[in-house]
């Protein structure tokens, strides 16, 4: 069943899922601010229409969220890792 309402309130779940473990692994505070807010509302719309045309392979995914936007996955220095600012972690890519 591909009710609209069902969609939306998933993917709310999701972004309080993904907000929840960060904040109990420590990643994120308790406070929040309009950035974070924003991130938030963000973070919903994307999981409601995921920009495809710019989405990393799944093998290239954050392997602790599963982000997947190219635009929120910054290379870092070395080069060799990538830091997902959905939820903070650093990984490499494709391992
Ligand atoms: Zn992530």
């Amino acid at each position: 069943m591909t009710n609209p309402e069902h969609k939306i309130a998933d993917a709310f779940r999701v972004v309080a899922l993904r907000l929840e473990n960060a904040l109990e692994e420590g990643r994120r505070s308790s406070r929040i601010d309009a950035n974070d807010l924003l991130e938030t509302l963000l973070a919903v719309a994307d999981q409601l229409d995921p920009p495809l045309a710019n989405n990393v392979a799944t093998t290239e995914a954050c392997p602790n969220c599963g982000e997947r936007n190219a635009d929120r996955l910054a290379w870092q220095d070395d080069d060799e890792t990538v830091c997902c600012a959905a939820c903070g972690t650093t990984y490499r890519p494709g391992e």
